[in-house]
């Protein structure tokens, strides 16, 4: 499920609640955790679809139209059954450990990768 940060409004306070909800559950305001008050959503301008919302379409990982099915044959074998999206070759990433496994097949590095997130 996704993970939503929020920044509590007390100016003294200020601390990042986390919270974890399904997307349909999902709310823009919150309590904070740490003193009661209000705390609002935090929009990440960075990595947008990889900490608010899975599965998204990786960029990175894409392939050309013309071998998706190739590509979804191999990875299945690996034992890492992968849905793409047929005309621009962007594989489905799941999860987390779904991306984990992506990245490991592929042998990629992510640098800035988050908690649970293979870096390397
Ligand atoms: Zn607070």
């Amino acid at each position: 499920m996704p993970k939503y940060r929020y920044l509590c409004n007390n100016r003294r306070c200020r601390k990042v609640t986390v919270e974890e909800h399904s997307m349909a559950a999902h709310k823009t305001v919150t309590e904070c955790d740490h003193c009661g008050s209000v705390a609002r959503q935090l929009y990440e301008t960075v990595r947008t679809q990889s900490s608010a919302g899975w599965p998204y379409y990786c960029d990175a990982m894409a392939v050309h139209p013309a071998q998706v099915h190739a590509e979804a044959e191999r990875l299945a074998a690996a034992g890492i059954p992968t849905q793409f999206n047929a005309r621009d070759g962007r594989p489905e990433v799941r999860d987390n450990q779904h991306r984990n496994k992506l990245l490991a097949f592929y042998g990629y590095h992510d640098k800035d990768a988050c908690y649970g997130q293979r870096s390397g």
